[in-house]
């Protein structure tokens, strides 16, 4: 495994089942038991119906860009070899507001479009953590 120095998340009580299911290449959404909202970042309580009864549940991660922004300075140093790059945020086909940010990849910065179709990858940067990106939904072209 390559060496790996930039910040990395901490799983804690309520987002480990996520980073979990990230280790097995599956995106995992915290949802409602009662009404089936999903619901990410988790919260306490259910937004839609105020239930603390929640669940995990494996979601397709495909979706569409709803938002984007370039990073043009790094922030911390481990990042400076890789600026300018896109942070997105993703809306989940799941459910409108599902919105989940990261970065894509196999796609140019320019190549990126509001509404853009794309679908979860994972990017296994530790022996501990894989990271979810997401990449353009490509026509199938055999290649
Ligand atoms: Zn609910």
């Amino acid at each position: 495994m390559r060496h790996y120095s930039k910040p990395l998340p901490t799983p804690d009580r309520d987002t480990l089942p996520y980073w979990e299911g990230c280790r097995r290449h599956e995106l995992l959404m915290q949802r409602c038991a009662d009404c089936g909202t999903y619901i990410f970042p988790p919260l306490p309580m259910c937004p839609a119906c105020t239930s603390m009864n929640r669940e995990w549940g494996r979601v397709s991660g495909r979706g569409r860009i709803y938002s984007w922004f370039v990073v043009h300075h790094a922030t911390h140093p481990d990042f400076v070899d890789d600026v300018p790059y896109a942070v997105v945020l993703v809306e989940l086909d799941e459910q409108p507001g599902l919105r989940l940010p990261s970065n894509v990849v196999e796609c140019s910065i320019e190549e990126i479009e509001i509404g853009m179709p794309v679908e979860v990858v994972f990017e296994d940067v530790t022996d501990e953590v894989t990271l979810p990106k997401f990449r353009p939904v490509r026509a199938q072209d055999g290649s």
